[in-house]
């Protein structure tokens, strides 16, 4: 079988990077050790070899599609892997004890979704949306709706979806129509349509549950008047039966890539007995979602990672195996050609995609940590993990997403003509990864997202925080001789990354709103390259720590010496980027706000 993740640089973020085992001494993780986290991701692992990556290509062959009459067709495979999953806890296993399940750190719950994002990214959102849904009830829901919704869902019998978007609401939920009319009975008769629901209908579980966004009649226009609620298609009766209600899928979509993916339309209140229960108070949907949607964007960032590394696995494993050329300065043509890798363009294609690939994932890690303490720790510190989740939630779903599609596309590259036909694996990589930059907002919406709310949210504070976070690691690596030059490079970017800010906040200052937020993705750019840096900075000094002391315990040597190596790679090939997006940030004369669009005829 192939290689399409590295066990060994989830171990390496896991335990050495981003300490797992400093959960353990909260309360609430106490009953966990190194072993037991090392063992279940072994078992994700095994889980993944077994039922996951061998369809990868055949779920991609044979897609998800409308069979008619409601009915979507899914792979037979993908009821086996969605059940097997909810066996070993990966779709419940980050809940309480209390709530059936093991109180597991997102941390562990997100590596083991790694794997099952690297093997086959098209399945593994089926489970990581029963999760989010699920604990959105939890969350919020009633003792009643949980018992009735939580359980199944865990099994894997049922499916969580999340229905937010509509034909005319897109980037803008402000624009949702879906109506909930109040009932004696205590349900609401919903009537609306969602499009692009995804694992909206398929047929390898046998109900789901809608979180839908929808607007009670006569709640006030805007996000203000938006409630949310349980749909199921199938409502539970007295006596434990469940009867049709009323939720149809219409059809669904065909796709670039994510083809073991069902994306669907879905139609509620057709014939006037589509029944919702709404979730906690009315008019406070789209603050509850937000808790669903900022899990999902951290989990599609990493998928995105995810999936450039198995896209950077394959490609690495061909290079070592095509032979083609000679080294320069090799004139004898019967000398025998050499593996690719040896060619320096070869190598910097795939330090490229190691240096993004590995540094986005370690960007993912740390988020699902700062998620983790954000929920055990309490006071100041529970406030600053939080902030800091806050601003580094937009940058690792675009970076990732964003540069996770050069790097797929460097992975077809590495393979020349080869790696554009279907024999090979890469093409879909960079298939599947396409939409990462789309759903779950754009990579325009996440950028008016930073600029416009986290740089500026608690006056600044954010920013402030993550600062000081940064600074941490910069003062660490500024104590080994081998990182002090690095450490000075990223605190200049830093220090430039904040100036430029402060430039741009006059423009908001100044009323002029439109001129602050108009290049929010390049400011976003800026951003990726510099909270990337300094996650390569933090594997540096781990790495270097253990060159200098000899221990290769956990780790090869040479494990540790790619570490420091593609750190350097990062700071002299990427970083360097982030000096640019500046410049185009705050030279005079904006380009992007035309007031003529002929001009682009
Ligand atoms: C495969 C797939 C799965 C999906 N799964 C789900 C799901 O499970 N649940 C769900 O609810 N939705 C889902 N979606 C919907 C997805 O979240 C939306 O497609 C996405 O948010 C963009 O909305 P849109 O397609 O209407 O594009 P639009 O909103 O029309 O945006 C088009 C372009 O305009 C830009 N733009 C829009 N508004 C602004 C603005 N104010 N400022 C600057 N630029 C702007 C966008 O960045 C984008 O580049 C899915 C979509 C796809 C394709």
């Amino acid at each position: 079988m192939s290689r399409y993740t590295s066990m060994e640089h989830l171990r390496f973020l896991l335990f050495e990077i981003h300490g797992v085992q400093d959960l353990f001494a909260y309360d609430y993780f106490s009953h966990l050790d190194n072993e037991q986290v090392a063992m279940m991701i072994d078992a994700a692992k095994a889980l993944a070899d077994r039922d996951m990556y061998p369809y990868f290509k055949e779920m991609d062959e044979q897609p998800v599609h409308y069979a008619g009459k409601g009915v979507v067709w899914s792979h037979p495979q993908l009821r086996t892997i969605i059940l097997n999953a909810a066996a070993q806890s990966w779709i419940g296993g980050e809940s309480s004890f209390d709530l059936g399940g093991l109180q597991l750190p997102q941390m562990v719950y997100n590596a083991a979704h790694h794997i099952f994002q690297a093997a086959n990214n098209g399945t593994q959102g089926y489970i990581s949306l029963t999760t989010g849904a699920a604990r959105l009830i939890q969350n919020y829901g009633s003792p009643e709706q949980i018992s009735t919704f939580v359980p199944p869902m865990f099994e894997g019998r049922w499916q969580g979806t999340m229905a937010l978007t509509e034909p005319q609401a897109g980037s803008s939920l402000t624009d949702i129509t879906t109506v909930a009319t109040p009932t004696d009975a205590g349900y609401y008769q919903i009537k609306g349509q969602k499009i692009f629901i995804s694992a909206g209908e398929h047929s390898a579980c046998d109900n789901f549950v809608h979180l839908t966004l929808a607007r009670i009649a006569g709640a006030p226009p805007g996000l203000k008047g938006v409630s949310l609620f349980i749909i199921p298609k199938h409502r539970p009766v007295t006596g434990g039966e469940l009867e049709y209600n009323d939720v149809f899928c219409a059809g669904d979509y065909q796709k670039l890539g994510q083809r073991a993916y069902a994306t669907t339309h879905l139609v509620f209140g057709e014939q006037d007995d589509c029944r919702g229960w709404l979730v906690g108070e009315p008019n406070k949907g789209l603050s509850y979602m937000f808790q669903l949607m900022n899990e999902a964007r951290i989990g599609v960032g990493q998928t995105a990672a995810s999936v450039s590394m198995a896209a950077y696995q394959a490609s690495l494993q061909y290079a070592r195996e095509r032979s083609q050329g000679r080294k320069v300065g090799e004139k004898d043509p019967l000398k025998p050609p050499v593996p690719i890798i040896q060619h320096p363009d070869v190598q910097r294609m795939l330090l490229t995609q190691k240096s993004i690939v590995e540094g986005a994932l370690s960007l993912a890690m740390e988020c699902n940590r700062l998620a983790d303490l954000a929920h055990v720790a309490e006071g100041a510190e529970q406030r600053r993990n939080w902030l800091l989740l806050e601003i580094l939630t937009p940058i690792v779903k675009t970076y990732s997403a964003e540069q996770g599609n050069r790097s797929t596309s460097l992975a077809i590259q590495v393979l020349g003509g080869y790696g554009y036909t279907m024999d090979f694996p890469v093409q879909q990589y960079y298939r599947d990864l396409r939409i990462m930059a789309i759903y779950e907002g754009t990579t325009g919406i996440q950028s008016l997202d930073l600029l416009g709310r986290k740089m500026t949210m608690e006056n600044g504070e954010a920013l402030i925080q993550l600062a000081q976070y940064m600074g941490i690691t910069i003062s660490a690596a500024a104590a080994h001789p081998a990182l002090q030059e690095h450490a000075a490079i990223l605190q200049s970017e830093l220090d430039r990354f904040g100036k430029t800010l402060q430039q741009l906040v006059k423009y908001a200052q100044a009323g002029e709103m439109e001129r602050y937020l108009a290049d929010a993705s390049v400011f976003m750019e800026m951003a990726g390259y510099v909270v990337i840096a300094w996650q390569w900075l933090k594997m540096a000094v781990a790495a270097q720590k253990a060159l200098d002391s000899g221990d290769f315990s956990a780790q090869s040597k040479s494990f540790y010496e790619g570490k420091v190596h593609t750190m350097k790679f990062f700071f002299r090939y990427e970083l360097p980027h982030a000096a640019a997006c500046a410049k185009i940030l705050l030279e005079p004369g904006q380009l992007t706000m035309l007031e003529e669009d002929g001009l682009l005829d």
